[in-house]
């Protein structure tokens, strides 16, 4: 068969190392200008891998396939360094956060960070390139395909037996064309992850950190909201996210370059209900709003004790920004999230303070908006010739979940499967 894998990222690495020396002839078409390009791939991230069946996605992925998948990410790093831990491993650790209403998520992580990802890349993308039936095409964007009776057209000119995206999050703009003239594909859409970015010095966290690399909570908050930490990452730096018309906010870990600060994202997840069904939009006006009280690609920075009492911070006391300084303004966050927003993030941080004291502190920096959009989950057995892998599926949100997801595609298809249900 003649297939067209669009973007290469995650979830068709894993497509790929099932499909490589197969009779499948392939050919994989990435925007990115080439494999050293800054901007190719979300896999760029921040390389941290976890396995857990609690988080990465909305699918059941065996612990198996995923262990698999951080041993072959570890093993083209060439023996270089990896961080590896257990979050609540320590029985006491996961009681002491039980006790206070909290529900810890266990798995295992390890981390390669950022600046190693970018070789561990290059060298998946060699070996890939010494297999026969595969041809990359690198600063071709797919940004039309239609389906035909044989098969689908990619931008108006090539026809394929079968097309495969694997396009992330950055090619939303090819789901939403795709999506509009198929709309039967969607399977639902209501879920959005609205909150902050916390930062505090590492003293605060320090047994923390020592005691797991990642610590994972969920709460359920006085308002009913499930409130959750996301992406700790110790000794780290805060960054911005821009998604073309807003920014958001973020944070990352480096191997070598360290910071005294640790950071992590606090969100509050909303379902909302019928008849509204365009949660990412909701997430984006708030996003806007932000931006717009905060000047145009910066962030809103306010200390806890201002973000509690809805007064604008003027000045910083202790805790100093790892945020580069032209990137936020010191403002007031309550004048652009929803009350509901806000309380079940004071709710969450006053909980946290009963088992880590100094989280509370009034110095404490929160920075927003943090988003975390889910995709719409797409239906892989509508269209036989169409497939979608990965996070532009909504059915995964990691790096090791969108990889083994690429892998079960290609596992099914090399059996002959082409309704498979993931
Ligand atoms: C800032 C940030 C930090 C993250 N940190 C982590 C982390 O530490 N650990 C973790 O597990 N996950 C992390 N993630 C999530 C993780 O990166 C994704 O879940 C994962 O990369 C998804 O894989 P994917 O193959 O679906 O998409 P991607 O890896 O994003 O790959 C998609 C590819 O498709 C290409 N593309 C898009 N549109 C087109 C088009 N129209 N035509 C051709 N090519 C196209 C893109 O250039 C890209 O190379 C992070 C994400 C972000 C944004």
């Amino acid at each position: 068969m003649k297939i067209a894998v669009i973007g290469f990222g995650a979830a068709a690495i894993g497509l790929l190392e099932r499909l490589k020396d197969s009779d499948h002839q392939i050919h994989v078409f990435e925007k990115s200008k080439d494999i050293f390009s800054s901007s190719i791939s979300g896999i760029r991230a921040d390389g941290k891998l976890f396995v857990s069946t609690e988080m990465g996605g909305d699918i059941y992925i065996d612990p198996l396939l995923q262990r698999r998948f951080v041993d072959y990410y570890i093993n083209f790093t060439d023996g270089k360094q990896v961080e590896k831990g257990r979050s609540f491993a320590s029985e006491a650790y996961y009681r002491k956060f039980y006790e206070k209403g909290f529900l810890p998520v266990s798995s295992d992580f390890f981390h390669i960070g950022t600046d190693q990802l970018k070789e561990v890349l290059c060298n998946i993308y060699d070996q890939f390139s010494r297999s026969k039936n595969i041809t990359f095409h690198f600063s071709l964007e797919v940004t039309d395909l239609g389906v035909t009776s044989k098969g689908v057209l990619l931008n108006n000119s090539e026809e394929f037996d079968l097309a495969i995206l694997a396009v992330g999050r950055s090619g939303h703009k090819l789901i939403n064309k795709t999506i509009s003239l198929y709309p039967e594909l969607v399977k639902n859409n209501t879920k959005v992850d609205l909150g902050i970015r916390y930062e505090l010095p590492n003293h605060i966290v320090d047994e923390l950190n020592r005691e797991m690399y990642e610590f994972k909570v969920k709460f359920k908050s006085r308002t009913g909201y499930m409130v959750r930490t996301f992406c700790n990452n110790p000794s780290g730096y805060v960054v911005t996210e821009n998604y073309g018309d807003f920014t958001t906010v973020n944070g990352h870990a480096k191997m070598r370059e360290k910071s005294s600060n640790t950071n992590f994202a606090i969100l509050a997840s909303l379902v909302l209900t019928e008849p509204f069904n365009d949660p990412i939009g909701y997430g984006s006006y708030i996003a806007k709003l932000s931006n717009l009280l905060a000047g145009e690609g910066k962030v809103i920075l306010q200390t806890y004790s201002h973000f509690k009492e809805s007064k604008r911070t003027k000045n910083l006391y202790r805790v100093h920004p790892t945020l580069e300084p032209e990137k936020f303004i010191l403002g007031d966050i309550n004048l652009a999230f929803p009350r509901r927003i806000i309380e079940s993030i004071i709710d969450f941080i006053e909980n946290l303070n009963a088992v880590v004291p100094g989280v509370a502190n009034n110095d404490n920096l929160v920075y927003a908006p943090e988003i975390k959009f889910y995709s719409n989950r797409l239906n892989n057995q509508v269209l036989q010739q169409l497939k979608f892998i990965g996070d532009c599926s909504g059915a995964t949100r990691s790096i090791i979940y969108a990889t083994a997801h690429g892998y079960m595609l290609g596992e099914a298809l090399l059996g002959g499967n082409f309704n498979i249900d993931i």
